[in-house]
């Protein structure tokens, strides 16, 4: 007997844990949705601190706001993208922001 609910309470903590990883990737997913989530949905700016308004705007799913950990950039067919990593200063998720800085440079 001790058996069984030492299986079911295994059995349950597998469900628990796939569930969190479903979860997971599916929030990463809609996050990707979002604007600036992947280069081909990239955020145009005219100018570098619009930059910082937009990631001052955008808040984590938990409703914290984020912190940039880093930024790089990449020419993409013609396109000058700046990513930026971002870090939730409440659940420390983590998510990237890409924007078209093409128009900053002329
Ligand atoms: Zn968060």
């Amino acid at each position: 007997m001790l058996g069984f609910f030492i299986a079911l309470a295994l059995l349950l903590a597998l469900a628990f844990s796939a569930r969190r990883v479903w979860l997971r990737r599916r929030l990463g997913g809609l996050m990707r949705a979002l604007p600036g989530g992947t280069p081909d949905l990239a955020v145009t700016v005219s100018s570098f601190s619009e930059i910082d308004d937009h990631v001052r705007g955008r808040r984590c799913p938990c409703g914290g706001r984020y912190e940039v950990l880093g930024e790089g950039s990449r020419v993409r067919e013609g396109v000058r993208l700046r990513l930026l990593r971002l870090e939730c200063g409440i659940c420390e998720r983590e998510t990237e922001i890409y924007f078209d800085v093409t128009g900053v440079f002329h």
